[in-house]
């Protein structure tokens, strides 16, 4: 207990010594303690001194702050996690203010209001504002102000207002204005860096696209994922060039080694340097024409160029002054073409494919040594080398995409394999769906061949509550066109709402410029649709495309089984000709019920049926208009229970009523609406109309009996009484003891 309080008081102590430190000194200053001057100094004062000193040691070089444990970093106490500039900071306020504090004893032991060092105060203002949070910039401003006001009036004594009024609105003053500037700053620095991050993405997928590391033009990274691979493929394929070019380079006692890289997606024919390794400080950025020039053949026509220009030549791109090599080599750097389609186990020779020119491989010399053939194919085979990096790491970039793939999909089909209805099937789709192609809205929809009706089953994202549970029929939409030709919609994936209709006219997707509509297919039929849509453009390219298909094949499976499941179940439970509980589930559903009848001390009655004299129906009419009258009474018990009541065939032409919380009066109205609905009934026949009675027994828990057996055989003899007192006729027991007879209705 001692200790508890102990430990309390101490966090407590631990808490607020910095904060009670300085509003010590800043009441001793007030007091005058200091105002003595230099020459006073006493042993107390140096106390103090140490103090404020050991204290403000705790503040700025405690565990939890780093940079001085003033600056804008979160300290435990912050509570904040986001990576927003922190709002508060007791660890900055205790600092701030104890140095703020410190600064007004030394100026009150210095002269006080006219002392020479009160720049001081603003110097140390504007440090506050710059690196503490804002509310604790303004709560040590406002303390400064109260301190300084205090020693100014009283401790000072003075009275007039109007020179303590500017120097508040000074501190004020250059206290917002640091603020101002503080916050330009940061603004400036965040745009800076947002776009320089911009502009690497930018290039990374611009490199990337260029070594054709990506097959799609339009590719953007698909997520860091993407993004940390993209760098790393990069970064191998510079590394791998710039020591080929370094090796040459030096074998060869060049100036300058570079590889030249066609680029596809700029204008015109450009060549970029793609990398370099030289002596000279006059290499050019580029791009250069790849025509133009010493370069031009090689890089444009396949030509090898090996010249010696004169001194000044100026042809040589890639040098922004004229040259001062003497000797050029340029080779072209083709890649072999695409492989002609051949038919499978086809034997002949295969017919030579153009190869692909993707630039030139630049060799230079500062002095007049031509280079020689054995030199020449020493550049060759380095052109060759440096195509055989690139298509290694196009091979692992490959891989990668197709292992990351994989993985995903086989994450999806496990989620889908152990979902075991609709609802678990669709929401593991949607989830799988969202990671292998980020979208803003998803929604899955079914299509009923009997009924040809497209139903939206459900949505997510953007709006989505609009169309989930939508409704419409085979119309001109593009998920009717999906399901109808078993194929994704749109063509090209380019989404314009105001001319495509997704699900219907008035359902509209309009902020989104991506949509893909994949058909659910199963066998040959299509089930319905996964439908994804974005707001940005060519959200959805063939490679997520082609994944998504693959998820879409066994969502389609995975729903099949959940149905197939859900019929199964049914059919175990049902009754196949009236679609009534079976006698299995019944007396299932019976044993829960007594029980808690039992438990909760509830009436539970049971009400038997019978079909009076079905067998001379059946001998009149035969079977099948037997079976349609037992389907009649099916259908009629059905329309009269309620909600909670639980209809069964027990078989042959016998059915119960489970009704709970229901005692025997309760029961035998709903028995009699049921004998008076039968009753009326009229069945038509080839051999005349036909109609057929039947005769109820109602018996109740706890009244006529004590479990689940005893309340059939109670139910049981009031439907025998109905039968031998001229059936049509409900009957109950008349008590648990007395015989259990007595008719309630009879026809006329
Ligand atoms: P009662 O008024 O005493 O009930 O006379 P009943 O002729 O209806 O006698 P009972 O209930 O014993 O007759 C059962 C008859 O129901 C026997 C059989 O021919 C007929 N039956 C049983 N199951 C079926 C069925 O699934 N379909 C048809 N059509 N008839 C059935
Ligand atoms: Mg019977
Ligand atoms: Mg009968």
């Amino acid at each position: 207990m001692h200790a508890r309080a102990a430990a309390m008081v101490l966090a407590f102590g631990r808490r607020v010594h910095a904060l009670a430190t300085a509003i010590g000194i800043a009441l001793l200053t007030v007091c005058g303690v200091f105002a003595e001057g230099p020459k006073s100094i006493s042993v107390e004062h140096v106390g103090v001194a140490l103090l404020w000193a050991a204290v403000l040691g705790t503040r700025l070089l405690g565990r939890e702050g780093s940079a001085l444990g003033f600056g804008r970093e979160r300290s435990s106490d912050d509570g904040a996690a986001d990576s927003g500039p922190a709002r508060w900071s007791w660890r900055a306020l205790e600092a701030s203010t104890l140095v703020v504090v410190g600064v007004h004893a030394v100026l009150s032991l210095m002269g006080g209001w006219e002392s020479t060092l009160r720049p001081l105060v603003y110097v140390t203002i504007a440090l506050v504002v710059a690196t503490t949070p804002r509310a604790v910039a303004i709560t040590v401003v406002a303390s400064d102000l109260a301190l300084e006001g205090a020693l100014y009036f009283v401790t000072e004594g003075r009275a007039d207002v109007p020179p303590f009024a500017l120097h508040a609105a000074i501190v004020v003053g250059s206290a917002a204005l640091h603020a101002v500037v503080t916050a330009v700053e940061v603004a400036r620095i965040r745009a800076r860096s947002k776009r320089e991050l911009e502009a690497s993405r930018q290039r990374l997928s611009e490199d990337a696209r260029s070594f054709r590391l990506i097959a799609a033009p339009s590719a953007e990274p698909r997520g860091r994922d993407d993004e940390r691979a993209w760098r790393a493929s990069v970064e191998e394929v510079q590394k791998g060039l710039y020591w080929t070019l370094d090796l040459l380079k030096r074998s060869l006692d060049a100036h300058t080694c570079t590889l030249l890289w066609r680029d596809e997606s700029a204008e015109g024919d450009k060549l970029r340097i793609a990398e370099l390794a030289t002596d000279s400080d006059d290499v050019a950025d580029g791009p250069f024409d790849a025509g133009a020039g010493a370069v031009g053949p090689a890089a444009s026509r396949g030509l090898v160029v090996n010249i010696t220009p004169r001194l000044g030549y100026g042809g040589i791109c890639f040098y922004r002054s004229p040259a001062r090599v003497q000797a050029f080599l340029a080779v072209p750097v083709e890649e072999p073409g695409p492989e002609p389609a051949t038919a499978n186990g086809d034997k002949s020779p295969r017919p030579a494919t153009p190869g692909v020119l993707r630039g030139a491989l630049c060799v230079d010399r500062l002095d007049a040594r031509p280079f020689t053939p054995r030199e020449e194919e020493l550049v060759r085979s380095a052109a060759a080398y440096a195509l055989h990096t690139l298509e290694n790491e196009r091979v692992f970039l490959a891989l990668e995409e197709s292992k990351r793939e994989q993985a995903l999909l086989y994450r999806a089909s496990q989620s889908l394999g152990a979902a075991l209805n609709e609802e678990q099937v669709i929401e593991a789709s949607l989830r799988a769906a969202a990671e292998i192609a980020p979208h803003d809205f998803a929604a899955i929809t079914l299509y009923d061949p009997q009924t040809r009706k497209h139903t939206v089953r459900h949505a997510v994202g953007e709006r989505s509550e609009t169309v989930r549970g939508l409704t419409f029929g085979d119309n001109a939409s593009l998920t009717a066109m999906a399901v109808k030709n078993r194929h994704y919609l749109p063509y090209r994936g380019e989404f314009d709402p105001t001319q495509q209709t997704v699900f219907t006219r008035r359902a509209t997707l309009q902020s989104m410029q991506s949509l893909l509509i994949l058909p659910l297919v199963v066998h040959q039929d299509a089930v319905g649709t996964l439908t994804l849509a974005a707001r940005r453009r060519e959200a959805f390219g063939s490679a997520a495309r082609t994944t998504l298909q693959v998820l879409a094949n066994q969502v389609a499976g995975s729903l099949m089984n959940a149905r197939m499941v859900r019929r199964l179940e049914e059919l175990a439970t049902q009754d196949g000709l009236t679609g009534c509980l079976n006698k299995r589930a019944f007396l299932d559903e019976l044993d829960k019920r007594v029980r808690s009848a039992e438990r909760f001390g509830k009436k539970l009655s049971l009400i038997v049926t019978d079909l009076d004299h079905f067998k001379a129906v059946n001998d009149t009419y035969g079977h099948a208009t037997g079976d349609i009258v037992i389907k009649k009474l099916g259908e009629v018990l059905q329309r009269a229970k309620r909600e909670t009541d639980v209809v069964a065939r027990f078989g042959g032409e016998e059915f119960c009523i489970l009704c709970e919380e229901t005692d025997t009066s309760g029961a035998t109205l709903l028995a009699e609406r049921v004998r008076e609905e039968m009753g009326k009934a009229v069945i038509q026949t080839e051999i005349g109309a036909l109609s057929v009675t039947c005769s109820l027994g109602v018996a109740t828990m706890p009244e006529h009996a004590g479990d689940r057996n005893a309340l059939f055989e109670a139910a049981d003899q009031a439907l025998y009484a109905a039968k031998r007192s001229g059936r049509n006729k409900t009957c109950s027991p008349v008590s648990k003891t007395t015989p259990p007879v007595r008719p309630v209705g009879r026809a006329a």
